[in-house]
């Protein structure tokens, strides 16, 4: 008899894992022929392997049961890691090692796994140990739930039809009213964008807001109670005053006092600017509604719509008709070939859905990786655009593979799938990661493996690529116009360039606030933090948009999960991309030498140096900020 395809799954699927755990042995019972810094890394592989294949699958594979197979094994990974960084036998068998005289490569990598157990508390006593043990299980089962309940906590309004004036045909051809006469609208994305940006109904805005932003309520109110607490504790079990500083000293930022100055420094060259776009918005607001005093937060999407069209004169219906699905592609490879001097050759291979396309990545003659595009929407997929690793490149052991999953348009016979602008960008930013992995892949060490430098810059080479779907230069080459070909008109991208800079004085300080929130909420003595309070005083510091009433944003705020105190991230990426794009200013961005000079310097090195020092070889000097204050004033 055969066996069920999800055992068969999960069988494939532990095989790194089970390699790992018997090279784990055999380091541990010493006296081989092997380096054990070998055998280590080999042991990283492993393990990587697997919950790389189970990360990717939970999220993209189409049945049910493979997705939950997966999931088994993404927490099976999970503890294995966890609990090696708390094996002291391990960590004593590696510190022993001498590299005094290895290359430089292996002494950073030494040096940084070694950092690796110590910030998990390996060199701890026993109990210590045990509980820094139990917190990390705590802390993963808690993340998950605050999650679980973000997902499943959808929230709707129902309207009759007569009040959905201002929103596109097609979304209202989507949303017939059910037996009671009403329409549902839901806070799921495809329905609460177009709602936000469109309805002229102020008061089924406002409603539909305060839903959204009621998102995970007082149940995950009460997780994140806990899991500040438990952070807390850990931090101050290893040393630290609080989480914040604990998870930045490994960054570039390096504390949570850096973070707060870089959030005001922002925040002070965004201000004026955003106060200039409130006063836009509260004029346009005042041409309908002519004492309003104020402009409320569910009312800035719609009255940013309101603008753009009128003073900018961008129809997105219009722009989307020169960016075809599979044109915008074979643009993307053909910029990137050029560019990264790579050929895209399509590879014959198994994959988990029709869909997928698989090309080997060649240069000059030689296979470097291989990229795998998931692009197009079906039920059960990731909903969002990822890059995912599924191999990590290591030197003469295997070599680097990565898949985008995006939900994009799908072309079919008679439909171009035409794109709107923004997903183009997404397009565009995505393979930027999946350069970084591919390009970066190529390392002896897995732990400096492509996209291996410190957490706070990894979104930088992707920002800055974004650019090359912003440029009338590029886009030339492949953005034509879906019926006549007529390439996209110059004055047309530039009236989208000045549409897009609309709103970014209120982008960039509502961003400072969550920035804030993040960092603040693990500063402060979790014993005392009233976090709707706190949550009000911020939105009052930084934003110019008043705290509504009802709301309780933080409880829906996923990334206090994943980057916990990092929110500040996005920005602080964006600061080294604008300044790394200013070596292209007079260049132009399809200038070969630069661009080669990025992919050596930048891209190539993966993890094997600091930021400051793969920013200071491309650039020839210290990363700055000069940059980022032009993009933010001009
Ligand atoms: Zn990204």
């Amino acid at each position: 008899m055969r066996k069920p395809p999800e055992e068969q799954f999960l069988e494939q699927c532990r095989e790194g894992l089970a390699k790992a755990r018997a090279l784990l042995d055999e380091l541990l019972a010493g006296g081989g022929q092997q380096d054990p810094l070998d055998t280590y890394n080999k042991l990283l592989v492993g393990a990587g392997n697997s919950g790389n294949l189970a990360g990717l699958m939970a999220e993209v594979h189409p049945d049910d049961p493979i997705r939950d197979a997966a999931r088994i094994v993404e927490q099976e990974v999970a503890t294995f890691v966890s609990e090696l960084h708390l094996n002291g036998e391990l960590y004593r068998a590696l510190a022993a090692l001498d590299v005094a005289r290895a290359d430089d490569d292996t002494r950073r990598f030494v040096e940084h796994t070694l950092r690796d157990f110590r910030r998990a508390g390996v060199d701890r006593d026993d109990p210590t140990r045990a509980r820094l043990k139990t917190i990390d299980d705590e802390l993963t089962r808690l993340g998950q739930q605050f999650s679980k309940n973000l997902a499943e906590d959808v929230r709707s309004i129902h309207a009759v039809p007569s009040r959905l004036a201002g929103l596109p045909k097609d979304w209202i051809d989507a949303h017939p009213p059910g037996k009671d006469g009403l329409v549902e609208v839901t806070t799921d994305y495809p329905d609460y964008n177009p709602f936000m940006a469109y309805a002229e109904d102020d008061e089924l805005r406002r409603a539909l807001y305060i839903q959204n932003r009621s998102r995970g309520g007082e149940a995950n109110e009460t997780l994140l109670r806990e899991i500040l607490a438990l952070r807390a504790e850990k931090a101050s079990l290893l040393g630290f005053t609080s989480w914040a500083d604990y998870v930045t000293e490994d960054k570039m930022i390096r504390s949570a006092a850096r973070a707060g100055e870089f959030i005001d420094r922002v925040w002070a060259l965004a201000r004026e600017r955003a106060r200039r776009d409130y006063d836009e918005l509260l004029a346009e607001l005042r041409e309908h509604q002519p004492p309003a005093a104020a402009v409320a937060d569910w009312q800035k999407v719609w009255l940013e719509t309101q603008v753009k069209k009128k003073r900018y004169s961008v129809d997105a219906e219009k722009v989307r008709e020169y960016f075809p699905y599979d044109d915008v592609l074979a643009g993307l490879l053909d910029i990137t070939s050029t560019i990264y001097e790579l050929t895209y050759v399509p590879a014959r291979v198994d994959v988990w859905h029709p869909d997928v396309r698989v090309f080997d990545v060649m240069r000059a003659g030689g296979k470097v990786g291989r990229i795998y595009l998931d692009m197009h929407p079906r039920e059960g997929k990731y909903k969002h655009a990822a890059q995912f690793n599924l191999r990590d490149g290591v030197t003469n052991e295997q070599q680097p593979e990565g898949v985008l999953v995006c939900n994009f348009p799908r072309p079919t016979d008679g439909n171009p799938g035409l794109m709107e602008h923004d997903d183009v960008v997404t397009m565009f930013h995505e393979f930027g990661h999946l350069m970084h992995h591919v390009l970066g892949g190529h390392q002896k060490w897995v732990r400096q493996s492509g996209v291996a430098t410190e957490m706070d810059f990894v979104e930088a080479p992707s920002q800055m690529f974004e650019e090359w779907a912003w440029s009338w230069d590029t886009l030339a080459r492949f953005a034509k116009h879906h019926a006549t070909g007529e390439v996209i008109p110059r004055g047309l991208v530039s009236d989208m360039r000045r549409a897009d800079k609309l709103g970014i004085g209120t982008q960039t300080v509502q961003q400072m606030f969550y920035a804030a929130l993040s960092l603040d909420f693990h500063t402060a003595d979790p014993a005392r933090l009233d976090q709707l309070e706190e949550l009000k005083r911020l939105q009052a510091k930084y934003t110019p948009f008043a705290y509504v009433p009802g709301t309780r944003f933080h409880a829906g705020f996923g990334h206090l999960v994943g980057y916990s105190a990092m929110y500040y991230t996005y920005m602080w990426s964006l600061v080294i991309a604008k300044d790394m794009l200013s070596a292209f200013d007079g260049r132009g961005l399809m200038d070969a030498a630069t661009t080669r000079r990025y992919r050596d310097a930048v891209l190539a090195p993966g993890g094997t140096k600091d930021v400051a020092e793969l920013v200071r070889d491309f650039l020839g000097r210290e990363y700055r900020f000069e940059a980022f204050e032009r993009y933010l004033a001009e």
